[in-house]
């Protein structure tokens, strides 16, 4: 490898940006009508193409994913403990938290890395009131098995899809699944509005009390209904979801392809797995997760570290656990006995850099480092 190539840093992943002069005539349009926010003309669009294209019947825009689930947790009146992974990104458990909602961890399926559906009955309590999983990496949940455990218990199921933009289940959109699921548009998602985010629901009356809650709770001009947040997203984050949206399948191609080198140069490392064994429909290629096991000559940390000194920014998703962090650690479910698989992924996981515009070249330097 030469120097000039080690020199150049590849990211674990890149934005989606269209060519900018062809965002030019969006941002003329706003100009024009003074129109920025408040449920404008883009605003109204996005939501209609993000349906059409999503193939789901209600979709409310939020700034950013984590507003859309603490609107999300408020919109179905969420109290007392709500059962969730440890294994995701840090919003899923803040957004209990920013609710006075008690989590409670439930370990993972080795196989999926979402939570596992066998272990969720013997953590209802009777404060329990909701389920809360993530479609990691946007490989599905088992939805058939968490809708069971919900609807025995009377709980409701809000899934964190924030991964899963486009994700593919049971023959139709993964986000049908559950009462609410919230996507993330934010800069390092698979689509973006450099801040945005969703709730998907599935009927009107809930897509209004969304709508009322991202507003302050304005029913109209005098009436307000609810002790709402400003969730909205923007006029001019909406037009470049519009824009997005147009490459976005071509974007999902590229990133399959990434996907189909990485898992033919990889089978043939000996420690180095790849857990998800994606199905052709199933997820968008959002993520490319390996596990360092002990048979490979390096610790997870010191492959890590080799990325790194090679200016391949690799990341440790999801390290540490969110269970792991202060103001989670001290709860009963954090306990480490009781996540043994979570924690075990957590020590052994890198995300290699996954995108769009990721070069054979490039793909081809990050497995160098793997085999040196
Ligand atoms: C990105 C992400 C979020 C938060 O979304 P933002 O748009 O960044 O607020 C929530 N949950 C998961 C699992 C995420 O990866």
């Amino acid at each position: 490898m030469t120097n000039a190539k080690k020199s150049l840093p590849i990211y674990v992943t890149q934005p989606l940006l269209p060519d900018l002069a062809d965002f030019m005539p969006y941002l003329e349009q706003i100009w024009a009508s003074k129109w920025l926010t408040n449920s404008g003309p883009f605003h109204q669009q996005l939501e209609q193409a993000l349906c059409d294209y999503l193939g789901v019947k209600h979709l409310a825009l939020f700034a950013n994913g984590t507003l859309a689930l603490v609107t999300a947790l408020q919109a179905l009146r969420i109290t007392g403990e709500v059962i969730t992974t440890p294994y995701t990104f840090a919003a899923t458990g803040h957004a209990l938290l920013w609710n006075g909602i008690k989590p409670v961890f439930v370990d993972i399926d080795p196989i999926t890395l979402n939570l596992d559906p066998d272990k969720i009955e013997a953590a209802i309590t009777p404060q329990t009131t909701a389920i809360m999983p993530v479609h990691c990496y946007g490989q599905p949940c088992d939805v058939m098995a968490i809708q069971k455990i919900a609807d025995n218990y009377g709980l409701k199921v809000i899934y964190d899809a924030a991964h899963a933009f486009a994700v593919q289940c049971h023959d139709g959109s993964v986000l049908n699944h559950g009462d609410l699921s919230i996507l993330s548009f934010h800069a390092t998602k698979v689509f973006n509005t450099f801040e945005g985010g969703a709730i998907i629901c599935h009927d009107a009356k809930t897509k209004q009390r969304i709508d009322h809650l991202k507003n302050f709770g304005f029913a109209d001009e005098v009436t307000v209904v609810a002790p709402g947040i400003n969730g909205k997203m923007s006029e001019i984050n909406a037009a470049f979801g519009l824009l997005q949206l147009n490459g976005i399948d071509e974007a999902l191609e590229k990133r399959k392809w990434v996907d189909t080198i990485y898992r033919q140069c990889l089978a043939t490392i000996k420690g180095i797995v790849c857990p998800l064994g994606m199905g052709e429909k199933a997820t968008n290629y959002a993520y490319f997760p390996i596990l360092v096991q002990s048979d490979y000559p390096l610790t997870r940390d010191a492959l890590y570290q080799k990325f790194r000194d090679n200016n391949v920014q690799v990341r440790r998703y999801f390290y540490p656990l969110i269970s792991d962090f202060s103001m989670y650690r001290g709860l009963p479910s954090s306990a480490p006995a009781n996540l043994p698989v979570a924690k075990k992924t957590a020590e052994q996981v890198i995300c290699l850099p996954i995108y769009p515009d990721l070069s054979r070249e490039q793909i081809e330097f990050i497995i160098s480092l793997m085999v040196d």
